[in-house]
């Protein structure tokens, strides 16, 4: 962090420099100027569902309750939620995960930038041939700085060999989720527990030999594709071994501790997960389980869920993303009404565009 210092900018909000302060540069700007801020695990196209799907009793609960609860049509749609996250939250860049993959119209007219993964998921012969297609299509270029890409919904609910195809499509970084429910563990490992009964009595064809007998981050890596930037979504449940192994892959550790919270009721063993010399990232899960798309909401839970964590650190994590290839860094300077990144573990603070992201 640097003091009385000047950031330069090109019109299309990249940065191209910063120096310490002259004596003619004339008046100051107040707070802490940063990089536009990355959300790095929503999903835009649940936007309908804001505040109408219980939690408290876990993920399976959950996510019961979530297919079964119709969108809200009088609330702000996914197109809306996006310009929201630009003009309101000062988000620069998004990892959106859809079902659909049809978000990115979204974030181009938005002025955001980043990434829609287009999420594959089935253990059954016939789903899985339905996400070929996906997958084959690779990376998709949207519009400026967002890009479509194949990602797995999580390991719980798709065949290995296809979350390995999914995840060696090059180009930004895939995503999936992991250890959101501790019933992940017991189905990897001994092919049985709440998700294997579900999956029996849906009459999904999936059992193809014996379970794999490890844990997902083990998995992962068995399948060749733990590799330096994969965001691993939630983590909750990861044994302090799988955080090690994560952490030595260069994977990210991307937290959503409000929707953790609100679902499952905890988060992360982040700490030792840092304390490995893991990366985090932050999100903010969808409207379906958290009440807001601002990153800087979930830093005060982190700061009482984990405060040897130092707010520098979340505050690196939410700007961490300034110079990916595919946002061509520009991402903007926002100016936040904070003294020091301290404060931001008391309430999200006021905030606006010194420069806009990618405008020209
Ligand atoms: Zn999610």
């Amino acid at each position: 962090m640097l003091r009385d210092a000047v950031v330069t900018v090109a019109s299309d909000g990249r940065w191209r420099g910063v120096r310490p302060a002259r004596a003619d540069d004339g008046p100051a700007h107040e707070g802490l100027c940063v990089a536009g801020l990355v959300n790095a695990h929503t999903h835009l196209e649940l936007s309908g569902l804001v505040g109408r799907v219980p939690g408290g009793e876990g993920f399976q609960a959950w996510a019961s309750r979530s297919v079964r609860t119709r969108p809200d049509p009088t609330v702000p749609d996914g197109a809306a939620r996006a310009r929201e996250l630009v003009d309101r939250w000062g988000t620069a860049v998004v990892h959106d995960v859809s079902n659909g993959g049809h978000t990115g119209p979204w974030l181009v007219a938005a002025g955001a930038q980043g990434v829609v993964h287009h999420e594959v998921l089935g253990r059954d012969p016939a789903q899985i041939a339905r996400a070929g297609a996906v997958v084959a299509a690779g990376v998709v270029p949207v519009g400026r700085g967002v890009v479509r890409r194949p990602s797995p919904h999580a390991l719980l609910s798709t065949d290995p060999e296809l979350v390995a195809d999914a995840l060696a499509v090059g180009g930004p970084p895939g995503t999936l989720h992991v250890a959101e429910t501790p019933d992940e563990e017991r189905l990897l490992v001994a092919g049985e527990g709440p998700v294997a009964d579900w999956l029996d009595r849906l009459g999904r064809r999936w059992r193809r030999g014996p379970p794999p007998g490890v844990d997902a981050v083990a998995l992962l890596d068995r399948l060749g594709v733990l590799r330096r930037g994969l965001l691993l979504v939630h983590g909750i449940h990861l044994a302090p071994d799988a955080l090690r192994r994560a952490a030595r892959a260069g994977a990210v550790l991307t937290v959503c501790p409000r929707s953790n919270q609100h679902i499952e009721g905890r988060v992360a063993d982040i700490a030792r997960f840092v304390a490995a010399g893991g990366r985090v990232a932050v999100g903010t899960d969808s409207l379906a389980s958290s009440p807001t798309l601002d990153v800087l909401d979930e830093l005060p839970v982190l700061a009482e869920a984990v405060p040897e964590v130092p707010m520098e650190t979340w505050l690196s994590a939410v700007t961490s993303e300034a110079s990916a290839a595919w946002t061509g860094g520009a991402v903007g300077v926002l100016q936040l009404d904070i003294a020091s990144p301290a404060d931001l573990a008391r309430g999200a603070p006021t905030r606006r565009w010194l420069a806009r992201p990618g405008t020209v």
